[in-house]
This record gives structure tokens, C-alpha cells and sequence, in this order.
């Protein structure tokens, strides 16, 4: 027997079901909002990730799986797709091709070695979108908009938005002055990743969530304080668009985020379920405005956020969010003998081909245990075929829900079950 490794774990059956119905609603609201899938490497350049989360943060430090290939190139297992994303943006032309914004969502692994616990694994889904070329509150309230109503369809309600804007460089420049001021103070009795913020990454002593850091920090200086007219002027438009559509939010001056490449608004969804249970934030992002030219692009901007799926899944399970999103089978088809087994396995083949998802008994079964079978994959109806059905060219079709049975000939059969299918608003009919 072999263990899954150490914060890494299996995606299957139902649960694999939750985080494709999660993922499928995700992307369909993107692309409702004219997002492209943009697919990347797992593994990149480690440089990619100095230069643009940044050498000072966590995840950089202490958290990336890094290794040497065989051609002795420093390789990294992605610990996050905003940098990738926008990489393959700038290799691609697409800021000299495309009319701005570049809009991309994207889906996929990601690697990051921490203390497994609670919501924090070392392999983790991520979905998220880049929206870059464009410096305006407009689009950093588009994305925050955007993921909340995605929320909103996938079930939450009582989300807590919370919200930041670090400033622009002459905001930072004044504070991080004055935090180092005030920091100084006390730094020597304070934790040792405070320690090590102090010298490599200041503003990230904000987020430290030692409980005697905690009272340090909360008599800062706050970052509002120090924000310069235009970044005042940028944040409260986008505020003012959340007001506007009606979304709730909270500002809280501390969030920072663990990611270097991010200036202007920074923002995180929280949700606690009915249960209490918190998981960590569910999704953040934020403004950038110099990863595109750090990366080799033009001077531009842009704005991100991501998710990851195995939050969502936790709460959403946790509150019952995922109840009835089992899809079951169209239908069960139950052979009674061996000449009839034959033909049941040709009409399976055909009635998928119809697109109607099902599946056969090719096993010998009685009659009672092929309807428990039939039961225990959630199948709408069955279709019998015995002797008799064999000799008048038909089948039995029986709806497992009210019980009622009939016989259709063969060649009615696919007009039968779009009819019935119909009925009950199948996809079939939509399409
Ligand atoms: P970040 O890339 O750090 O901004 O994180 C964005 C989202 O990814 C978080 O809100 C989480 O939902 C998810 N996430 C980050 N790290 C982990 C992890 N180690 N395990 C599971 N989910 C994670």
C-alpha cells in the first residue's frame, strides 16, 4: 500500500463530481464576462517566480519545490498562475495583437510546501483570471464583482469582502518610512518572521497573527493615513462601484497579502460556514502595476484574483451547498439472458452515441439486484429487455420515479426519450 504524499490528496467519485460542478460555474461565469482560458506549464523557470512574487515573501523562501533538472536548470512546480499567466502574455505578443484588457482565466495545480492543516495543502486547485492592460477602478471592481456573484450562484451567502488598497509607490514610500519608525520600537521583542519582515518586506508584519504582534500592530500608523490624493481618488471609485451594484465589503487596512507584485487594491473573500468552520480566505487578489514590464512586457497593468477549489469545496459540503448536484445516469439497461445481454450492449453503445448517459448490466444478475444497481446510480429510468422484447423488435422502458412502464418499438426509442427527457427540461432539448 502506498499513501498519498504528505498535503497532497485524491480527487475522486463524488467529491471529484463537487469540484467539477464548482469549477464549471466558475468558468462559465468568466467566459460570461469574455474571460479566454489560458493554459501554462506546471513547472517554469524558478527566476520567474523571484522577480515576480518576490524574494522576500513566504511562499519564495520557504515554500516553493524547487529542483535541478537534468540540464542543471533551476525548475519550480508553480506555487501560483498569475505569473505564468501574464509570462505567456508577454511571450505571446498579445499586448501588441490584442485590444486591452488581455482577459484570462485559468485552472490548475498548484505546489506550495507548507504545514499541511485545516484548508492548506502542498498540492492545491487554483481557478483565477488576469485582466491586464488597463489601469481603472472600473476593472479592478469588475473582478471583485465578477467572483462575487460567482459566489452568489454557487450559494454563498453572507460573504465577507474584504478590502485594501496598499497605495501608489510615493504611499508605500511614506509609509513603510514610518512603520520602520514605529516597528523599530519594538521589533526586538516581537516573533521571528517579524524579525525577518522588518529587514526584507515590512508592510508583511501586518499580517503576522501572533497574538503579542497583534497589540503592536494594532497601534500602528494606519495606511490610510499616508494614501496620496490619486490613490485616495482610485480607491474610494472602486468602492463606490461596489456601492453602486450592491456589494458588501469591509475595509481592513491591514490585508497586504502574501504576494510581492501587488500595488494598488488588494482584496480577500472570507466565508465562515454554519458550523463555524473557517478555512482561510477563499479566494484574493489584487491590483499590479509593474509585473507585466518586470516580466519583459510593456508598462502595463492589470489585475487578478484567485481561488482555491478545495476551500470552496470544504464549505460548500460543510453547508450542504453541493446537495443535489448529482447528476445519475439517463438510464440503467437491464438484459434478462444471454441473447438479450448482446443486444443491450449494442444499445447502450447507441444510446450514447444519442448523447443519453447510461449503462448496462453485462453480468449476470437477477432482476431485483439489477434494480438496486439501477438505484444506486441514480438512474432515471430503466430499459428491460427480455425474449419477447428481442422477438417484437421493442423494449420495456420503465421511469424509476413514478414506477410507470412501456413498451416502445426500437425505431421509436431515441424519439421516446427526447420526449420524455424533454419534459423534464434535459439538455438534450436545449441544445
Ligand atoms: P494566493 O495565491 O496566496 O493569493 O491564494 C489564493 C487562494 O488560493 C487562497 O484564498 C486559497 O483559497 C487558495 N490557497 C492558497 N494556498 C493554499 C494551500 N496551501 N492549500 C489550499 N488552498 C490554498
Amino acid at each position: 500500500m502506498y499513501a498519498v504524499l504528505k498535503g497532497t490528496h485524491d480527487i475522486i467519485l463524488d467529491e471529484a463530481d463537487y469540484y467539477s460542478y464548482i469549477e464549471e460555474v466558475l468558468t462559465r461565469v468568466c467566459i460570461s464576462h469574455n474571460y479566454r482560458e489560458f493554459r501554462t506549464p506546471i513547472i517554469e523557470s524558478s527566476d520567474l517566480f523571484l522577480r515576480s512574487v518576490g524574494d522576500s515573501t513566504d511562499i519564495v523562501r520557504k515554500e516553493m519545490y524547487t529542483f535541478l533538472d537534468k540540464g542543471e536548470r533551476s525548475i519550480t512546480l508553480r506555487p501560483e498562475i498569475t505569473a505564468g499567466c501574464v509570462r505567456s502574455m508577454v511571450n505571446a505578443k498579445l499586448f501588441a495583437n490584442m485590444d486591452y484588457p488581455v482577459k484570462a482565466y485559468y485552472l490548475g495545480p498548484n505546489f506550495r510546501y507548507e504545514r499541511p492543516q485545516k484548508g492548506r495543502y502542498r498540492q492545491f486547485l487554483q481557478f483565477g483570471v488576469e485582466c491586464v492592460g488597463s489601469t481603472s477602478p472600473y476593472r479592478d471592481a469588475e473582478v471583485i464583482i465578477m467572483f462575487n456573484n460567482a459566489l452568489k450562484m454557487l450559494g454563498f451567502n453572507n460573504l465577507k469582502l474584504k478590502i485594501n488598497s496598499l497605495g501608489d509607490e510615493e504611499t508605500r514610500i511614506n509609509y513603510k518610512k514610518a512603520l520602520n519608525e514605529y516597528f523599530g520600537q519594538y521589533i526586538d521583542s516581537m516573533c521571528e518572521d517579524c524579525k525577518e519582515r522588518y529587514k526584507t518586506n515590512i508592510l508583511r508584519i501586518l499580517d503576522c497573527k501572533v497574538e503579542a504582534d497583534r497589540e503592536i500592530i494594532g497601534k500602528a500608523p494606519k495606511l490610510s493615513d499616508f494614501y496620496s490624493d490619486e490613490s485616495k481618488k482610485y480607491f474610494d471609485s472602486v468602492l463606490s462601484l461596489l456601492d453602486k451594484v450592491g456589494v458588501e465589503y469591509e475595509i481592513d487596512n491591514t490585508l497586504v497579502r502574501g504576494l510581492d507584485y501587488y500595488t494598488g487594491v488588494v482584496f480577500e473573500y472570507h466565508y465562515t460556514s454554519k458550523s463555524g468552520q473557517n478555512y482561510g480566505a477563499l479566494g484574493g487578489g489584487g491590483h499590479y502595476g509593474k509585473l507585466v514590464k518586470e516580466l519583459g512586457g510593456p508598462d502595463l497593468e492589470g489585475v487578478g484574483c484567485a481561488f482555491g477549489i478545495e476551500r470552496l469545496a470544504s464549505v460548500m459540503k460543510d453547508d450542504n451547498l453541493l446537495e443535489g448536484i448529482e447528476q445519475g445516469l439517463d438510464l440503467y439497461i437491464m438484459p434478462l439472458g444471454e441473447e438479450a445481454r448482446e443486444s443491450c450492449f449494442i444499445l447502450s453503445n447507441f444510446l450514447s452515441l444519442n448523447g443519453y448517459s447510461n449503462d448496462v448490466c453485462l453480468e449476470s444478475k437477477n432482476f431485483s439486484q439489477m434494480f438496486k444497481k439501477a438505484e444506486r446510480r441514480r438512474a432515471k429510468y430503466a430499459i428491460i429487455v427480455g425474449e419477447n422484447e428481442i422477438k417484437n423488435d421493442e423494449v420495456v422502458i420503465k421511469n424509476l420515479a413514478t414506477q410507470e412502464q412501456t413498451n416502445v418499438k426500437n425505431s421509436d426509442l431515441i424519439e421516446y426519450l427526447d420526449e420524455e427527457f424533454g419534459e423534464h427540461d434535459h439538455e438534450h432539448e436545449e441544445e
